[in-house]
């Protein structure tokens, strides 16, 4: 092993949240990034819807989608992209024994001041030709819904970082961690690092590791949700279609790339692992979508399954752990981790160095409490 080097921050944890919060850390403080797999990204982060759909989530996710607007439509930094958001649209659409449910829906997107507009069925056809009319009783499109470059956004806080002097150990495995004088001593690729706060950012890990490092569970729920490319109808050009939703979340789809990404938007309890579909849950999500659409799958050309790790009360987790010294989290990021990145991450280094909740979250009262991993310790 080679002597060690000191840090004020380790952030275990290599997908966009512990890159990202590497990068809001990086001009403040000196940082080590570690990541288990040899590639950075590799579990949920790469493996999303990749949109950004500001309504979606509970009313503190919406307010950090909210605050993470600006800098996903200009992050205006030579290491990202001019932009990483594209428009795309969302279509609700709703059986007739779903009305109730999309006209709540509507009301709550509407009060929460996020533009949706209620649609005919003729205008919704128009968006979508192969709507079925005899399952689409009701309709609205949510205009502020975005496609993410989530790669161009993951790259940039990653090359940003590094420009910052982050530095980045991947493929660590299972790092050796002990808390000595006032610091978290780790081994980890044959170094050893040291810094007296260590972050988890860990996705689905996070309270495995936090276990490992004398924390009592968060009682983080780890989710599978499984996708999957499929051919688009043969002539039919989708790419300016809107994602469409099942407003009782049972499927959803959108254009990619010439093609339609298809979900059941399912949530299978899972362990923390690498994930992989079953073929259930991509027969389910056709099954569905072809009740809906006149949209015959002939071809399945890739799928996958990705983790989303949520906290019991579907909030984020960001803050000290009260009970281990030097011990912080930055976790359940939930469905909406990629199009929060800016503001989760900006609020994690604010509280990890001791600072107040930054606005405009403050404001909208996002606090350091309802943010604060004890709220979910309850003994
Ligand atoms: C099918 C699907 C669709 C989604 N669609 C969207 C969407 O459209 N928009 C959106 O915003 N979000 C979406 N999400 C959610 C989003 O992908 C996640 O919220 C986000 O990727 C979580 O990022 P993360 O960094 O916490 O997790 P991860 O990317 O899983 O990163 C955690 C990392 O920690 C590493 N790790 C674990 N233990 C250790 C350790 N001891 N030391 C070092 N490293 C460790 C792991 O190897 C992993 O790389 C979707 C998710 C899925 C599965």
């Amino acid at each position: 092993m080679t002597t060690g080097m000191n840090f004020d921050f380790i952030i275990a944890g290599g997908g966009i949240a512990g890159v990202s919060l590497a990068d809001a850390l990086a001009p403040r403080a000196r940082v080590c990034l570690l990541e288990s797999e040899p590639q950075l990204g590799y579990h949920s982060t790469a493996r999303s819807a990749a949109l950004f759909a500001p309504a979606y989530g509970s009313r503190l996710f919406r307010c950090f989608s909210r605050a993470s607007t600006a800098f996903l439509h200009k992050p205006d930094d030579e290491c990202f992209p001019a932009t990483v958001l594209s428009p795309r649209g969302a279509l609700h659409i709703a059986r007739g024994d779903q009305l109730q449910r999309l006209d709540a829906e509507v009301a709550d997107i509407r009060a929460s001041g996020i533009g949706i507009e209620t649609l005919s069925f003729e205008q919704a056809r128009a968006l979508v030709p192969v709507l079925r009319e005899t399952y689409v009783a009701g309709s609205a499109l949510e205009s502020e819904v975005h496609d993410i470059d989530v790669d161009g956004l993951f790259q940039g806080f990653l090359r940003r970082a590094r420009r910052s002097g982050v530095h980045v150990l991947s493929g660590t495995g299972e790092e050796a961690f002990a808390r000595r004088d006032g610091l978290w001593q780790v081994s980890a690729s044959a170094q050893a690092v040291a810094a007296p706060v260590l972050i988890v950012a860990a996705g689905a890990w996070s309270d495995q590791l936090g276990q490992r490092l004398g924390a009592r569970p968060l009682g983080l729920q780890v989710l599978r949700r499984s996708a999957a490319i499929v051919d688009a109808p043969a002539g039919v050009e989708v790419g300016a279609w809107p994602a469409v939703f099942d407003v009782e979340d049972e499927f959803y789809f959108k254009p990619d790339a010439g093609r339609l990404l298809i979900s059941p938007a399912d949530e299978e309890p899972v362990a923390p692992g690498d994930a992989y579909t079953d073929e259930i849950s991509i027969a389910t999500a056709v099954e569905r979508i072809q009740a809906a659409a006149d949209l015959e799958v002939t071809r399945v050309r890739r799928e996958w399954a990705g983790l989303r790790t949520f906290a019991a009360d579907r909030n984020p987790v960001i803050g000290y752990d009260g009970e281990v010294e030097g011990l912080f989290f930055s976790v359940a990021q939930g469905g909406y981790g990629i199009q929060t990145a800016p503001a989760y991450a900006q609020t994690a280094a604010a509280l990890a160095l001791g600072e107040p909740v930054p606005e405009p979250l403050l404001s909208e009262g996002v606090t350091a409490e309802v943010l604060s991993p004890q709220r979910l310790r309850t003994r």
